[in-house]
């Protein structure tokens, strides 16, 4: 399990001495532990690091119970760091050496697959489920007034029933009304302990929209999707439904994005498309959301005074007058600073986006 807290931890982390990174893919429906030991072997085997390399395999040899479908290591052994996290949806390969923990694939991670929400609601009932990197964490019912009266229950008079003909049915429409805006309150609580960052809601169309009317507004934008589906429905159906339409809102929300930092690039405002704007808004600390492909990396210059991250090859930073390094991939500093800065990263997957954006850009605060 791997939480926002582990990812600030991993951000802080500060050291002097390398820091090996390895993700290992160990999805069971594509091989065995038997041939994945291998393959990390051979991953490592040009890694100087020997007392990390150590550490990681010993890992994996005696203490990975391969639960998952994935794992990411990170460790520093001149620091005695090592932290581990199983992952519970499919990961690539990588390993980095770099003077801190390589966290761009978790932020890919954490974008697609972060804080989902779901409530299922009918006019009685409502589950919520919170799930997080592919594992359902939480789960909560909540069991409302039954909406059909009986004859011998005749629930609160302080509803207002109104008589005549028309009452039974008024009757039934405020208790579901009121169960539901119970669950809305319910869930709301559900959604801030857990620090959920999309909500989708499961149900009849009618009681989706009632129980939406009744979320607070900071919540009701946080909506991502609606989906129909049967309140008894398993664990594993109502995350691969919520994935779907969770994934697919997440795909044009991007969009979106891409499309206003163009324009607001157009127009001179707060947005960048090139990379290098990009690295000079991160040095600002002007970065609201770092936008860039899956996979995109570009090496660059670093400098050893300030940070200042460059592409461009200069003698002395403009800001601290110091010498420069060459850096593997400035787009990895920049996700790192961003997100300690307390910024966004959206990682574009399957995303059309308009010709003006190539690889990287940002919406910028100001
Ligand atoms: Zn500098």
């Amino acid at each position: 399990m791997f939480t926002e807290q582990d990812l600030r931890e991993l951000l802080d982390f500060k050291t002097e001495h390398p820091v090996l990174s390895v993700y290992l893919n160990t999805d069971p429906s594509q091989g065995s532990a038997d041939a994945y030991k291998p393959r990390l072997r051979s991953m490592l085997k040009d890694v100087g690091l020997k007392n990390d390399v150590q550490k990681v395999e010993q890992y994996i040899n005696f203490k990975f119970d391969w639960s998952g479908r994935g794992v990411a290591m990170f460790s520093c052994a001149e620091e005695d760091f090592f932290r581990v996290f199983s992952i519970a949806v499919p990961i690539r390969d990588r390993i980095r050496i770099s003077e801190r923990p390589h966290v761009k694939p978790l932020a890919d991670l954490l974008d697609f697959y972060g804080g989902y929400g779901v409530a299922l609601v009918d006019k009685i009932n409502a589950r919520l489920l919170y799930f997080h990197l592919g594992e359902i964490l939480v789960e909560e019912e909540l069991s409302g007034e039954s909406v059909r009266r009986t004859k011998s229950g005749g629930g609160s008079q302080s509803l207002g029933r109104r008589g005549g003909a028309a009452g039974q049915t008024n009757y039934t429409e405020e208790v579901a009304e009121r169960n539901i805006k119970d669950a809305a309150d319910f869930a709301a609580r559900f959604f801030s302990e857990n620090n959920i960052r999309r909500v989708l809601i499961g149900g009849t169309e009618e009681n989706v929209n009632v129980f939406r009317s009744h979320l607070p507004k900071a919540w009701q934008s946080l909506v991502v999707g609606t989906f129909p589906i049967n309140k008894n429905a398993s664990q594993a159906e109502i995350k691969d439904r919520a994935l779907e339409v969770g994934h697919e809102a997440e795909r044009l929300k991007q969009t979106k994005l891409v499309q206003m930092i163009v324009t607001s690039e157009a127009k001179g405002q707060a947005g960048v498309i090139n990379l290098e704007d990009t690295l000079n808004a991160v040095h600002d600390g002007r970065v609201q959301i770092l936008v860039f492909r899956e996979g995109y990396r570009a090496p660059g210059y670093r400098c050893k005074g300030c940070g200042y991250l460059t592409t461009e090859k200069l003698t002395a930073c403009p800001f601290c007058e110091n010498k420069f390094e060459n850096i593997p991939d400035a787009v990895e500093l920049a996700v790192h600073r961003v997100m300690r800065d307390g910024g966004e990263v959206e990682v574009l997957r399957d995303v059309e986006v308009q010709k003006d954006f190539d690889q990287v850009g940002a919406l910028l605060r100001y």
